[in-house]
């Protein structure tokens, strides 16, 4: 038989005319490694096998009979071909039944004994028979006593063990990729171990062919469990490989040293109508001294919405604008683009102040910092400008900066939300480093308080300045969970702050995509599993519908002497930004939005903040909203509204009033909902095994420390051919995403 490799297409294995091979494919197995990284949800217990007498009604039990009598029937009433089998040991004998499986008859012939391991059910006619029961053939070998009592023990993997189930789809069982998984190990040539074996011993994972068979066919629970454990750290450790590479790859790059004038920065501070709290202050110095030398700065400001971060990154751009470099400013909406230009016009109050534009899909606007004119270009002479140097300071949204303006001197790149980023864009900025090599110091702000766990893995090669205070003054939000019986009070309550000139936000739900998905499983599950953009479209469809009816019904029915207006993703960015102009300036009352509503925007008169179907909101998210409000010298609420009276006891819900800080909260979403829920729609790349990994602090740690340990001593990997091999496909995978 010839042997295969990890990249064998399965065709080769399992023949390009299996039924199964079509089903593999469908879910995304196509390649040997693809199948033996397909890893059980669980396992069964057969490990025992029973004799027949032993046999107890509701038991899942695995005996080894012969077959005495096997007969089929066809149940003309239900449709189904239905096979039943006398199934007889030295203790006495069962029946066994089977549904729709005619070809059972065919190999189950009378005489042959077998292992039968399935579910001891009682008929209606009050006797004792096994349910469908997976079967395995005792194997006839000549001069060898049946069953085999030597150490020539047959291995059986469907019976008679702990039996690996598999998730399913498409019609395949997990009795199906047992077949095909025996079909690869039998030919699967010795694999090289990548993990070195320091780490291995370290941590006692076996080896990676004793954890491929442990992990698919375990002989206990215990190996099964070490094999898994194995696989999390492995993928942990690739992670932590990569990103810690990253970190020692601009480690050895070079950036413009852009020293702050203290003196300026000070006279300025002294100029702001308020004093910077004292983490911004921390804050901002930890920028000035990385900013200040030739090794690019990589840092992550962090700190809760509305806690200031927007000026401590504005005066470091102010900074490598003095420096004569330039500055990007990237916000992932124009409405936030806008936003941070604006702010910036504030602080020009003074001077000191270099020329700075704002370009986004619908505007280029430069303003001359020093005498406060502004002028509208287009966006070929803006490109142009900013090309040859003429603008230091470039506000807009991600997309267009990193696509089509060219800087003549980047010294510093500022991006807003930085959490809704992978891995990999933060490599691609980085390397959009100048003919010389040199790249531009690297500044992101994020208002999601992102776990630890995540925050050495994911974002591993990032130091971090945390902005831990709100500014002085700030109210706490009231915090409420209002059930539907109570939901009339609070638009009273709404009503009355409306009329005392305050303002509102009404979230509306987005459905989650996951649930289209389960509604097409359970109508057959064979429905077509729809393409991402689809779900995306049918998503923006939903959206649209939620806040169009809460739109309608909350102008018509409830406030209607009230002025409501709507913001959702199909309006063209220049509406959306005009909406959120006028909602700012005070001409509405209500704003009904989606959740993909823009983060960060700060309306300081907005009181209330209610979210509807909060039920459907990750915490990370609920704590978002929340922070619209309260960022003015109001007392703020927000209200978490439910669908049912139930859903007020939600634990989740009740989290969130509880908590002290967003960090916290974001740990327990990250326990609750996992990773991959935390980051929304954003797609990290990662495998399942490393996003549930990512739950294990523990696990996250030692993956770190060993990462480190094996890069100290071989830091490009070339001392281990196998592990290097091994971190470029995990890389490749990770980006191809
Ligand atoms: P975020 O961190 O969410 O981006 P912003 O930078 O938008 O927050 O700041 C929110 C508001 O707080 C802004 O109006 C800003 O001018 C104001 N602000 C920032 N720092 C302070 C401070 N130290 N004291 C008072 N107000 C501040
Ligand atoms: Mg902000």
């Amino acid at each position: 038989m010839p042997q295969v490799a990890l990249d064998t297409p399965l065709f080769e294995v399992v023949g390009a005319r299996s039924p199964s091979l079509r089903r593999l494919e469908k879910m995304g197995i196509r390649t040997v490694r693809d199948l033996l990284w397909h890893f059980p949800s669980r396992y069964e217990d057969f490990t025992k096998i029973y004799t027949v007498a032993e046999i107890e009604p509701g038991q899942q039990a695995t005996v080894r009979a012969a077959v005495e009598e096997i007969r089929a029937r066809h149940s003309f009433r239900r449709h189904m071909s239905i096979i039943e089998a006398t199934l007889a040991d030295a203790s006495g004998s069962i029946r066994a039944v089977w549904f729709n499986q005619p070809y059972i008859a065919n190999t189950l012939r009378p005489g042959r004994e077998a292992n039968f391991s399935g579910k001891a059910s009682i008929s209606e006619e009050g006797d004792l028979y096994l349910n469908n029961p997976t079967y395995e053939l005792v194997r006839l070998r000549p001069g060898m006593s049946r069953g085999g009592a030597d150490g020539d023990e047959q291995e059986f993997s469907h019976t008679g063990r702990l039996v690996p189930v598999y998730p399913e789809t498409q019609g395949l069982t997990s009795r199906g990729i047992r077949f095909a998984l025996q079909q690869v190990f039998r030919r699967l040539p010795p694999l090289k171990e990548w993990i070195p074996e320091s780490v291995l011993d370290a941590f006692h994972f076996p080896p990676i062919e004793e954890a491929l068979h442990g992990i698919h066919f375990p002989h206990s629970i215990e190996e099964a469990n070490g094999a898994r454990a194995r696989f999390s750290f492995e993928d942990l450790f690739l992670l932590q490989l990569i990103t810690l590479q990253e970190k020692l790859k601009l480690a050895v790059k070079h950036a413009p040293a852009l020293p702050a004038d203290i003196e300026w920065v000070k006279s300025f501070l002294a100029r702001l109508p308020f004093e910077l709290t004292t983490s911004q202050k921390k804050s901002l110095w930890e920028i000035i001294r990385d900013m200040e030398r030739t090794h690019p700065m990589n840092r992550l400001l962090q700190g809760d919405v509305g806690s200031g971060k927007t000026i401590v990154a504005a005066l470091a751009a102010l900074i490598a604008a003095r420096n004569g470099y330039q500055a990007a400013f990237m916000a992932p909406t124009e409405i936030l683009a806008r936003q941070h230009f604006e702010t910036m016009k504030k602080l020009g109050v003074g001077g000191g102040f270099p020329v700075f534009g704002l370009l986004t899909a619908s505007a280029a606007v430069i303003h001359y910092g020093e005498d406060g004119l502004e002028s509208k270009i287009s966006k070929k002479e803006f490109g142009d400008k900013a090309a040859r140097g003429d603008i230091p300071i470039i506000f807009g949204t991600h997309a267009l900066i990193q696509r089509s303006v060219n800087f003549s001197k980047l010294g510093l790149v500022v991006i807003d939300e930085q959490h809704r980023f992978g891995v990999n864009q933060r490599a691609e900025l980085a390397a959009k480093a100048g003919p010389d090599g040199i790249v531009p110091h690297f500044l992101s702000m994020s208002a999601t308080p992102i776990p630890r766990t995540l925050m050495l893995s994911i974002f591993g090669d990032l130091d971090l300045s945390l902005i831990t205070e709100l500014p002085a003054g700030r109210k706490p939000i009231e915090t409420k969970i209002v059930p539907p019986n109570e939901r009339k009070g609070a638009y009273q309550f709404i009503h009355k702050e409306v009329k005392g000139g305050r303002q509102v936000f009404v979230i509306c739900p987005r459905i989650d995509p996951a649930e289209e998905n389960d509604a097409s499983a359970a109508t057959g599950g064979m429905a077509p599993v729809p393409s991402p953009a689809r779900l995306r479209a049918l998503q923006t469809a939903l959206d649209l519908k939620s806040v169009k009816e809460e739109f309608d019904r909350l102008s018509k029915e409830v406030f209607p002497d009230l002025r409501i207006a709507m913001l959702h993703g199909q309006m063209k960015a220049k509406e959306k930004e005009d909406v959120m102009k006028r909602f700012k300036s005070k001409e509405f009352d209500i704003l009904v939005s989606t959740s993909v509503v823009e983060v960060g925007v700060d309306v300081p008169n907005a009181t209330i903040m209610m979210i509807e179907g909060a039920e459907r909101f990750g915490l990370a998210q609920l704590y978002q909203f929340r922070g619209r409000v309260g960022r003015g010298e109001y007392a703020s609420y927000c209200y978490l509204m439910t669908t049912t009276a139930a859903q007020s006891t939600n634990a989740r819900l009740k989290a969130i009033i509880e908590a002290k800080n967003g960090f916290e909260l974001a740990e327990k979403d990250l326990q609750l909902r996992g990773p991959g829920q935390f980051f929304g729609q954003v797609q990290t790349g990662l495998p399942d095994v490393a996003m549930e990994a990512l739950r294990d602090p523990e696990l996250v740690k030692h993956s770190r420390e060993a990462a480190m340990r094996v890069l100290q001593e071989n830091p490009s990997l070339k001392k281990t051919p196998p592990l290097k091999k091994r971190v470029e496909e995990f890389r490749a995978k990770l980006h191809r995403e």
